[in-house]
């Protein structure tokens, strides 16, 4: 268990967006116990967990006050495709979907990854170093099933710089912008039906049913 859980990069989120991330970190944490004392930083663009080879203690999760981030899933059609499920939990309890509710549950959904991490560390029997080999190299084996072979964020960043002429390769295959644009909207579906997604999305699921009934 760590001991370095901050509270205040949490507080700050839920005074920028009049959220609730406190309580769905406790709510977390008393579903799965190790997660107790998780660290959290804030930080100034996206929410995430980071693993780290030195399992939990070294571990920690970031979230960001922004709410031009949490409104981008809103109005992108991005939450729709990438936490399918939630958006149906929220919508089937006439919770308001707003960058409040999508902060909770991508923290939760993050805290689910955590989760997933805390039952490789277990098998790995206190070789933290093995864990975290052995959940990367499945998560690079997950995305690489996707259909661009990469996250979909990698995926937009290497067509936006056209890095190692990826752009030019994509067209090069007859695919026009529109044709990509679908691309990359396959690629979000196929992300939110990965194992290690799925993983993180019954867990957050289990945090949300426990505060929104
Ligand atoms: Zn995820």
């Amino acid at each position: 268990m760590s001991d370095s859980y901050n509270p205040l990069a949490l507080m700050e989120v839920d005074r920028a967006l009049q959220a609730n991330t406190t309580r769905i970190y406790h709510q977390a944490t008393r579903l799965a116990p190790s997660l107790g004392g998780l660290a959290v930083l804030l930080d100034k663009d996206v929410t995430y967990f980071k693993l780290d080879e030195q399992g939990l203690g070294g571990s920690h999760l970031a979230v960001t006050p922004q709410s031009e981030y949490y409104s981008r899933f809103l109005t992108s059609g991005w939450a729709g495709w990438r936490m399918p499920e939630i958006l149906r939990f929220f919508i089937t309890r006439g919770v308001n979907v707003g960058t409040a509710t999508i902060a909770e549950a991508l923290l939760a959904h993050e805290m689910g990854h955590a989760e997933e991490f805390v039952t490789y560390l277990k098998e790995a029997g206190g070789d933290n170093a093995q864990a975290y080999k052995a959940i990367t190299q499945e998560r690079a084996r997950q995305i690489g099933t996707l259909p661009l072979g990469m996250s979909t964020h990698r995926a937009q960043k290497n067509w936006e710089g056209n890095v190692n002429n990826y752009q030019r390769d994509i067209r090069k295959q007859g695919y026009s912008d529109g044709d990509w644009e679908e691309l990359l909207e396959t690629n979000l579906v196929a992300y939110a039906q990965l194992q290690q997604e799925c993983t993180a999305d019954a867990f957050a699921l289990r945090v949300l049913a426990e505060i929104y009934g």
